[in-house]
């Protein structure tokens, strides 16, 4: 990792300075104990929310489990700092220390994702498709994206969203016979429309993207090529899934899924691009950026950059693989028969049940999952990720295990003592905040 370079008098030496033993800390780094006292209720909410965290199986497939470290970046006077602009041009007075944060912030996204530049300001993975697009686009331009009732965005072209309301979007979809992508009809829509931008990236499409393919089809017709990686790119920082900076001109994510950093957005493009990406955040979309989030991302990129997270995130993919072809044997319809990332989505109509009832028996047995649109169907599905317990340290045997439960939860006919009980026996083993983070 580069030196970030000093601003405004403060060496990046002294910053450092600042985690010495015997700087004194404050009353801050006291936090919770500090809100209990003052705010009963609302410390209460907070502790009930992290008990109902680690009583359930969280298989949301957007969500994980940040680590404490991360928890404290957030939790810091950061938040207190105003910082419009960017590290060494602030509207601000007193940008020095942030300064110094999000430049490390930025070179460690860089160097994790091998892209020429980065812009960690995007307070969602949503603000981030606004940004790509208002760096790229011009309102009425054409966009090619996955349909919605595809697994589509609501970035994507939703006439509830921005993107409805101020691009004209064309959907692809997926093939009926392999769930697959339909790059015959990409290439076909792609020809007739002309569009100024296609975008790839989905929320419950299981496989990976063909990223060259989508390159190639965007070379074809000048278009420009926006990777929406928000659920993979944690999956592609260890590793464990290919790489769309490489083809795309522009990289959307988050930094909250499977990545498991603070709530937020990142955006990685070509250094012919950065000017252009920079200004359609800030000013054109945003203010002042979040120093507190933008110092836990930071955090969260050095932690994605070590052995454990490379790990980490390959065992998310086998535990999904594992899970996908257990709940089959559950009678789940798994789409695309499979899974090469953390997400898992499958049709219930087969245990004559909607998905609606579906996640009702599994929220009282204490599963939390989504259901979903699928592909060419009239029916929802369910849609699991294996972000969350995988953290907490469950491998294959729980994943055969947590089929067992649910297959169980859905037809109504629980093992002893019901699911809910065999649920909080699994938990309990795997508490959200294991040592080995
Ligand atoms: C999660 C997600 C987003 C939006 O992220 P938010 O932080 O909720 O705004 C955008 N695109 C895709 C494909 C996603 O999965």
């Amino acid at each position: 990792m580069s030196t970030p370079l000093p601003t405004q008098g403060v060496s990046a030496a002294a910053a450092t300075g600042a985690a010495a033993p015997d700087r004194p800390r404050g009353d801050w780094a006291h936090g919770l104990d500090a809100l209990t006292r003052q705010d009963p209720e609302i410390a209460g909410l907070l502790l009930a929310e992290a008990d109902r965290q680690a009583r359930g199986l969280q298989l949301i497939a957007a969500e994980n489990f940040t680590s404490p470290a991360v928890l404290a970046a957030l939790g810091s006077p950061l938040a207190n700092k105003y910082a419009e602009g960017y590290p060494g041009a602030r509207h601000h007075g007193g940008c020095e220390v942030v300064d110094l944060a999000e430049r490390t912030a930025v070179e460690r996204a860089k160097a994790l994702f091998g892209a020429e530049h980065a812009n960690v300001q995007p307070h969602s993975g949503s603000s981030a498709v606004l940004a790509a697009y208002a760096a790229l686009l011009r309102p009425g331009d054409t966009v090619l994206a996955m349909a919605l009732p595809q697994g589509g965005h609501l970035t994507h072209g939703s006439p509830a969203n921005f993107s409805g309301r101020w691009f004209d979007f064309v959907g692809y979809g997926v093939r009926r016979d392999t769930g697959l992508i339909d790059y015959d009809q990409v290439r076909a829509l792609a020809g007739e429309h002309r569009p100024q931008a296609i975008v790839c990236g989905s929320i419950s499409y299981p496989r990976h993207p063909d990223y060259a393919a989508f390159r190639d089809i965007a070379d074809d017709v000048g278009a420009y090529l926006i990777a929406d990686a928000a659920h993979p790119i944690g999956l592609i920082a260890g590793g464990a899934a290919p790489s769309p900076v490489p083809y795309a001109d522009v990289v959307c994510a988050t930094t909250h899924k499977v990545l498991r950093g603070p709530r937020g957005g990142l955006i990685l493009c070509r250094a012919a691009l950065a000017g252009r990406v920079d200004r359609a955040v800030f000013p054109f979309t945003q203010g002042g950026a979040q120093m507190h989030t933008v110092a836990a991302k930071a955090v969260a990129f050095g932690e994605a950059a070590t052995p454990a997270f490379t790990a980490y995130a390959h065992q998310v993919v086998a535990n999904a693989r594992l899970l996908a072809a257990a709940l089959a044997a559950e009678g789940v319809a798994v789409t695309t028969g499979g899974t090469d990332t953390h997400i898992v989505t499958g049709d219930v109509s087969a245990l004559a049940l909607d998905a609606v009832t579906a996640r009702a028996r599994l929220a009282a047995a204490g599963i939390v999952l989504d259901i979903c649109g699928l592909p060419h169907g009239t029916a929802h599905g369910l849609r699991l990720g294996t972000a969350a317990v995988t953290t907490q340290g469950m491998r294959e045997p729980e994943m055969a295990r947590i089929a067992v439960l649910l297959g169980a939860a859905l037809r109504g006919d629980g093992p002893d003592g019901g699911p809910r009980a065999a649920v909080t026996e699994l938990v309990r083993a795997f508490p959200p905040y294991p040592a080995h983070i």
